[in-house]
């Protein structure tokens, strides 16, 4: 095929995702893997129960609608209007997609020209940079340095220019855990709409946070009309194979969005829809119980991580914790992630490969507890060995 690489310059150096990665090596190795954040519960059965009686019903076996099917997305629109007073037109103003990765694909793709510039914090997510990437676009990198991982807005100010299109924010943050505080999030709308930008907000921990309260940026003046917001079944209700992930907009958004997912998937999940329509309308209980279990497995793992010797970045929000591996005599995350399942039999994740500025990340391993006690328990045991 001659010298010119299969793969194309934009997607070049991306290879195969840390996520593929170490989820192979854990079965390989027979590691616990607290790398990829599936839980190892599913969700409610009762949840599991719709989407097999609408499998056996003959709901959603066949194409469903290209936006999703409506009894979804007047859920997801009910969804917004009771946690946060959003009003979204079911019809006009939600997209169901394939997960919120497609979400994101699909955002991004629809909303940018090549050489526009998105400014993201930093860890990014993966698929971000991918996606932006895919849509011939710059990444601009947020720093969210340790020990707070907060973003410096100032520094958010100074990295604006005539090319910057949009901000894609993410909040809880994955692998941070750091939740947007409502003067954040004031102060990232100012500056939004200051200079017009459009704003893409990933929000798939929504209901993962332990004290602080999530806020949707969409709420705040000035932000409905550029605001794209982002959210999926699969970590609020523990079913991540299902990939059922949603859009909430104005109509001229969703409709710019849905021309760009029409021709990713056009559709996806049929009867899984059905079944997280029932699932967004389960009573508030559900919720409060899902934080409440992830909350005490967040303490049981940073306290097994801190014994271990790790440093311990608590996090407020998501099912992940990050740790500095520095006070273990370490220095090189990746490196200690490849060799982690020899030395000890567990699986982690690198935070390196989610950073443009390498030397923010080097040192920093992401864990996650979304996984029963007695396994969180036999992983510490293990890493204490270190
Ligand atoms: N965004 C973030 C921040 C994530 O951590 C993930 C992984 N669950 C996704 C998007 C993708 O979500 P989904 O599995 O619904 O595609
Ligand atoms: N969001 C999950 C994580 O951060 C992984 C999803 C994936 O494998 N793409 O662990």
């Amino acid at each position: 095929m001659g010298a010119r690489p299969l793969l194309n310059r934009r997607l070049a150096g991306m290879g195969t995702t840390i996520f593929a990665e170490m989820s192979a090596l854990a079965v390989a190795t027979g590691s616990i893997n607290l790398g990829q954040g599936f839980p190892d519960t599913d969700g409610p059965a009762e949840i599991a129960q719709a989407a097999a009686d609408a499998v056996l019903n003959g709901r959603g076996n066949q194409y469903p609608p290209g936006p999703g099917i409506p009894e979804l997305r007047t859920a997801i629109a009910e969804h917004q209007q009771r946690f946060y007073g959003l009003g979204y037109d079911a019809d006009t103003e939600v997209l169901v997609t394939a997960g919120a990765t497609e979400a994101i694909a699909a955002s991004l793709l629809a909303l940018l020209e090549p050489g526009d510039e998105v400014i993201a914090f930093e860890p990014f997510y993966d698929s971000y940079a991918a996606c932006i990437a895919m849509a011939g676009a710059v990444r601009v990198p947020l720093t969210l340095r340790q020990p707070a991982f907060r973003p410096d807005l100032d520094e958010l100010r100074s990295l604006i220019t005539p090319r910057t299109r949009l901000l894609l924010l993410n909040t809880p943050h994955n692998p941070t855990g750091t939740v947007l505080t409502p003067e954040e999030l004031a102060t990232i709308a100012e500056i939004a709409v200051e200079h017009d930008l459009l704003v893409i907000t990933d929000e798939v921990y929504e209901h993962l946070v332990f004290a602080t309260g999530h806020h949707p940026i969409a709420a705040l003046p000035g932000m409905r009309g550029r605001t794209v917001s982002i959210s999926s079944a699969g970590k609020t209700f523990s079913f991540t194979g299902w990939k059922v992930g949603w859009v909430t907009a104005n109509s001229a958004l969703i409709a710019a969005v849905r021309t760009a997912k029409q021709y990713l998937t056009y559709v996806s999940a049929g009867p899984f829809q059905y079944a997280v329509a029932e699932a967004l309308r389960l009573p508030d209980s559900y919720f409060d119980t899902l934080r409440a279990n992830l909350g005490r497995k967040r303490d049981l793992l940073a306290d097994g991580l801190s014994a271990a010797g790790f440093q311990v970045f608590a996090p407020e929000g998501t099912y992940f914790i990050t740790t500095d591996i520095t006070p273990l005599g370490e220095k090189d995350g990746l490196e200690f992630c490849r060799a982690l399942p020899e030395r000890c039999g567990v699986v982690a994740i690198p935070n390196i490969v989610f950073y443009d500025n390498s030397d923010a990340g080097r040192s920093l391993v992401r864990f996650t507890f979304c996984k029963k006690d007695a396994v969180l328990a036999e992983a510490v045991t293990r890493l204490q060995q270190l």
